[in-house]
């Protein structure tokens, strides 16, 4: 069985379409989401629609329940705020009624999925630092975590007592009895400056995690979100992965 796992496609249509294709290369069997489908990008709707079509399931991610008012968004930066606004405008009355209802976590085979933290799902915590990555490690009671949130692809570790490590970004073989954290970086809004589209892949026969990267049409994605009139900052930062 072979997971793709995508994460943070926020509105991103040219994205989310070019790793659909590349996970199909790929030969993926069941492909989960990790949240935020919208936000951002020009497309939430056309991008929420795939989804829903294409993934066994999806969790729900700040952004998700920010343009549906159900989480609060003062915290966001402008941008953030001006694009949430703007999306919750664009949604229909059954998308909204959908996102409302997405769960905050999957679980599945011994696998969490979840969009921020598997300790507080809903608090909405960013794992960037080790002792945050101890925190989401002590309420970890499955093997493994994928999840995404900070758009930054990393591979964490943690066997037994010893203290949670870095494995880099790109690939590892899962061994039995450690613990992994793995975020799957972002498919519409990469910010560690490789502008391509990230997702996971996981085989779970052969224990495989690899970070797959597919380039895709930015110039189209930023032309959109020009167009739609969403802060130009968001056009910017698709050419710079940040
Ligand atoms: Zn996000």
């Amino acid at each position: 069985m072979k997971w793709a796992i995508l994460s943070d496609v926020h509105g991103n249509l040219e994205a989310l379409r070019s790793v659909i294709s590349d996970l199909r290369r790929e030969g993926a069997d069941k492909i989960a989401f990790l949240g935020d489908a919208v936000g951002y990008g020009a497309n939430p709707r056309e991008c929420l629609l795939l989804l829903r079509e294409i993934a066994e399931f999806l969790v729900a991610g700040n952004h998700d329940w920010g343009a549906v008012g159900l989480t609060d968004v003062s915290y966001f930066n402008n941008a953030a705020k001006a694009a949430v606004q703007w999306t919750g405008g664009e949604l229909a009355e059954e998308d909204r009624t959908f996102l409302r209802r997405l769960p905050l976590v999957h679980q599945s085979g011994g696998i969490t999925f979840v969009h921020a933290t598997p300790n507080e799902p809903g608090e909405w915590n960013y794992i960037f630092t080790y002792p945050e990555a101890e925190e989401a490690f002590r309420s970890l009671a499955e093997e493994i975590a994928f999840v995404g949130h900070s758009h930054s692809p990393v591979i964490l570790a943690k066997k037994g007592k010893k203290s949670a490590t870095s494995l880099g970004r790109e690939a590892a073989i899962l061994e039995k009895g450690t613990r992994y954290i793995i975020n799957v970086g972002s498919v519409g809004q990469p910010r560690d400056g490789n502008p391509d589209a990230a997702y996971g892949l996981y085989d779970e026969g052969e224990r495989k995690f690899l970070l797959k990267r597919v380039p895709y049409d930015i110039p189209t994605a930023q032309e959109k979100i020009m167009r739609a009139g969403l802060p130009p900052s968001l056009a910017r930062r698709l050419a710079e992965g940040s």
